[in-house]
């Protein structure tokens, strides 16, 4: 049984130095369902300290023996995923098949990345022909803070402690408050699987607090953050005096540019993907980019989508969309709504207030702005929220003016038949990562954008990678 107001230190669980309660609400019903509490200074440093003191031991193990550390705590995960998927349900209201079907089995799926893309990285090799005796060694950066967001809680978690760990990196995690209940659960299978003592901590905790103080801590090698970028930016200048390595996955504003040869069903599938988890993905395709001879069909398909997206109980199975994560969320998003509706933008489905059939929960109508400029805030501006912006254009050209026309650069889609149109497009729209005709991204890609939405890669060789140094040796035997 899991003491929610207990951190994960030093391979036991322990009280806060100072207590200071932090309710957990389930946003579907309003209700509370755990609490928590916030860490101080005096968490940090300890679980900084035990992180360190594992981290020469951790650090020289055989990668093969770290591997083995990781695939034992699938094997533990196998039995309590469903746990996780619970979890995830209550704190931030991914609805049951969701939560259950598409964000519990995130750990896997980042787990057998990571391990599978360890086999590809030269941990020790010499530099190359005519360079004789010299020796690169890739070795793990250090003690790593690692702080994530609540939207996709496991995924991000996963998909920064089992590559670091295979780095050979020791590390604290601070899951993020709103939705602490899947990161206390990790913990606890990190124990049971029996992960050496002070390689993985975990302390919950605010920004301003925990996620303030790893990010000046001095012995605290690099900070993995994924997140806002309004917290990027804060912790990358509280990182600059100890100068630490920063990782950044930030937010993101993707432009889906369906060209009037698309598929007949890429409307639909574009807005079932921005609205996919309440429309809470830093990925989400929000901008919909129509060519123009298709663009009133479009209009009207995907209203009629929208409008036919229920909303209901997160405990109930079925596809139906569940909250946004919370009352501050709700807020926001009720704002962007009307700054749309204020700035002229033509509303064809959604707009505030809770959908007709609840009464309770952070509840969005799913929302379709048609007649949108780019240069509108709803274009501009992550919502993070069911909401989706509509704006036609004219050809090639005018569609990559306009996707690019953002400050975000994470992941722009492409629906298009034409495949070297498509291959035009991928190389001339700006981002880290472009998804044509609805197909994700490979196994072993990297995950990660350019401009505000970060500096970061996940996933693959290059999410190991984030965690290790180059050592250059000549000489060598
Ligand atoms: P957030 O930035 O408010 O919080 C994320 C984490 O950072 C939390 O753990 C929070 O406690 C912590 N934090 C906040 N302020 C901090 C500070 N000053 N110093 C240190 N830590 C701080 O973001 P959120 O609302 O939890 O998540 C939503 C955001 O995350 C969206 O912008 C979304 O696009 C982005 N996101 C990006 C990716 C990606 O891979 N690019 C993935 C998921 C979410």
């Amino acid at each position: 049984m899991i003491d929610n107001k207990q951190f994960y230190i030093n391979g036991a669980w322990v009280n806060p130095t100072t207590a200071r309660d932090y309710p957990v609400i389930d946003p579907a019903t309003e209700e509370q369902v755990a609490i928590i509490s916030l860490g101080d200074q005096a968490d940090t440093d300890a679980a900084v300290a035990a992180a360190g003191a594992a981290f020469a031991d951790w650090s020289t193990r055989p990668v093969a023996d770290r591997i083995a550390m990781v695939e034992k705590v699938m094997q533990v995960y196998e039995a309590r995923a469903a746990e996780m998927g619970e979890a995830i349900r209550q704190e931030m209201g991914a609805p049951h098949d969701l939560a259950h079907g598409s964000q519990a089995p995130c750990l896997p799926w980042a787990l057998e990345d990571a391990v599978a893309a360890a086999d590809k990285i030269h941990w020790d090799a010499p530099l190359g022909d005519g360079t004789p005796g010299a020796h690169i060694l890739h070795e793990a950066i250090g003690v790593v803070g690692l702080i994530t967001p609540w939207n996709w809680p496991i995924s991000q978690i996963a998909l920064k402690v089992f590559p670091a760990m295979i780095a050979g990196c020791t590390m604290v995690l601070k899951p993020s408050e709103e939705a602490p209940l899947s990161g206390l659960l990790f913990a606890d299978i990190m124990h049971q699987a029996g992960v050496p003592a002070g390689v993985f901590n975990m302390v919950n905790g605010d920004g301003p607090g925990v996620g303030q103080q790893l990010s000046t801590h001095e012995d605290i090698a690099m900070i993995s953050f994924t997140g806002s970028t309004r917290a990027g930016r804060l912790i990358s200048k509280a990182a600059a005096e100890t100068l630490k390595q920063v990782r950044l996955e930030l937010g993101g504003k993707g432009a889906n540019v369906v060209f009037a040869d698309a598929a007949d069903n890429a409307v639909e599938k574009g807005v079932r993907h921005c609205m996919n988890n309440s429309g809470q993905s830093c990925n989400a395709p929000t901008r919909m980019l129509v060519e123009a001879s298709r663009y009133d069909a479009a209009v009207a398909e995907a209203t009629e989508v929208a409008a036919s997206i229920k909303v209901g109980p997160t405990t109930e199975a079925g596809r139906h969309m569940g909250p946004v994560v919370n009352k501050t969320q709700w807020e926001k998003i009720q704002g962007m709504i009307q700054v749309g509706i204020d700035e002229g933008a033509r509303m064809t489905t959604g707009g505030t207030g809770l959908p007709e059939n609840v009464n309770r929960g952070f509840y969005v109508k799913p929302t379709i702005f048609a007649d949108v400029t780019n240069d509108m805030r709803v274009a501009q501006e992550e919502i993070f929220g069911p909401v989706l912006v509509m704006i036609p254009f004219k050809d090639e050209a005018d569609a990559i003016r306009i996707a690019n026309d953002t400050p975000y650069g994470l992941t722009n889609y492409v629906q298009s038949k034409d495949g070297p149109k498509r291959n035009r497009m991928a190389r001339a729209l700006k981002a880290g990562m472009i998804e044509m005709n609805h197909q994700s991204r490979g196994n072993g890609a990297p995950f990660g954008g350019i401009k505000l939405s970060g500096l970061a890669r996940e996933g693959g060789v290059w999410g190991i990678e984030e965690y290790l140094v180059s050592k250059s040796i000549s000489g060598w035997d």
